[in-house]
């Protein structure tokens, strides 16, 4: 059987320096906003070259204390793709604001910058993009729009640690970068975890300050804060696991140019273009009878995922949220995606009997 994920083998790795790591927060008497999560944040600060990171306790967190920062009004607009997890939607729900959804390029599967325009109302206050699977959204063309109607723009880069557009790193270019460390992410945790990254000092201090019950001085309240912050030992095991952050990155480009080379043309392969670094967060995809497909492969011992079975429109928690809309695109890509094994412990060979077994398909 050939796995999807497996994050024993994806840890097992690192199960010393975790071990040592543990042992010095155990020991140093301080589990919560410390040693370990500042200087956590300086690394990863410092990796995606960015002036501040600021860590949060989910990457949920990290969208919705991003919108919250802004001080929008309540019914205020945000345009994002049709076709994210649904954390993406849920964060702009959670911060009273109302998510309109623009479908993705079918190609790139990233929210599509030449459908934005048609979204904006006097209400638009901000764009919350979605790197998907690892690539990056096409920023010059969405930082125009923002920049022509004066909105704020986040970006979700829950699935894309390391990725790159024209040389920058993801969540550099907008206001905010969000950041998720759950434990399947290309940077994952042994636990939940997310940061923000911005460039924008205030922002950051008022991250800082929301993030910990909105207060900066010990007992002193300013804001109706939050209790979202990043764990100590999470942030060690953190701090351990990026210093590998680009091996496991060049672990399933390398992975990910097996398939683009050897899969058959029946297959509708992710797109790879120039100026742009993928890190395969999710190798996905499409094929037109993609159950089946599935069904096929797991009867010949591999298994797959699918994100997402079902779009964020249509799932009842949302009810009512986004009535009249049509999003074919994002149905069409949630009834043909199909994720394959792309793991930092899959082995060439294991990713070679992937691509034999569905060739043969
Ligand atoms: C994983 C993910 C999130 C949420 O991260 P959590 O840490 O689980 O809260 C948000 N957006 C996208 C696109 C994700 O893949």
């Amino acid at each position: 059987m050939i796995a999807y994920e497996d994050l024993k083998k994806v840890n097992s790795r690192f199960f010393d320096e975790y071990s040592d790591v543990f042992k010095r927060v155990l020991h140093s008497g301080w589990y919560i906003l410390g040693q370990e999560v500042t200087q956590f944040e300086l690394d990863f600060a410092h990796y995606c070259k960015v002036k501040h990171c600021v860590g949060v306790a989910s990457g949920l967190d990290a969208l919705v204390l991003a919108l919250k920062q802004f001080s929008f009004s309540a019914g205020d607009e945000v345009i994002m793709p049709s076709n994210s997890y649904i954390a993406s939607v849920l964060s702009v729900l959670h911060a009273g604001l109302k998510p309109v959804l623009v479908e993705p390029d079918i190609h790139s599967y990233n929210i599509d910058p030449t459908l934005i325009e048609a979204a904006i109302t006097t209400k638009t206050k901000a764009i919350l993009v979605v790197h998907l699977y690892g690539k990056m959204c096409d920023m010059n063309a969405i930082m125009a729009v923002a920049a022509k109607y004066n909105l704020r723009v986040i970006e979700d880069c829950a699935q894309s640690h390391g990725a790159k557009y024209r040389g920058e790193m993801a969540g550099t270019i907008g206001d905010f970068g969000a950041y998720s460390f759950y434990p399947t992410k290309n940077l994952g945790a042994l636990g939940d975890g997310g940061a923000l990254i911005t460039n924008s000092t205030p922002a950051a201090q008022q991250i800082k300050v929301l993030r910990n019950y909105g207060s900066s001085v010990k007992y002193v309240n300013d804001e109706v804060g939050y209790n979202s912050r990043l764990d100590e030992v999470q942030a060690a095991f953190l701090g351990v696991k990026l210093k590998y952050l680009d091996a496991i990155n060049a672990h399933k480009r390398m992975l990910a140019s097996i398939y683009l080379s050897e899969l058959k043309e029946r297959f509708i392969l992710p797109v790879v273009s120039n100026g742009y670094e993928d890190v395969y967060h999710i190798f996905a995809i499409r094929h037109h009878d993609r159950d089946r497909l599935r069904g096929y492969l797991l009867d010949n011992g591999v298994k797959t995922e699918v994100h997402y079975p079902i779009s964020p429109h249509q799932q009842k928690a949302v009810k009512g949220v986004f009535t009249g809309g049509i999003f074919p695109i994002a149905e069409e890509i949630q009834n043909t995606v199909l994720s394959l094994p792309i793991s930092f412990a899959h082995t060439q060979d294991e990713i070679l009997q992937v691509i034999d077994i569905l060739n043969k398909f």
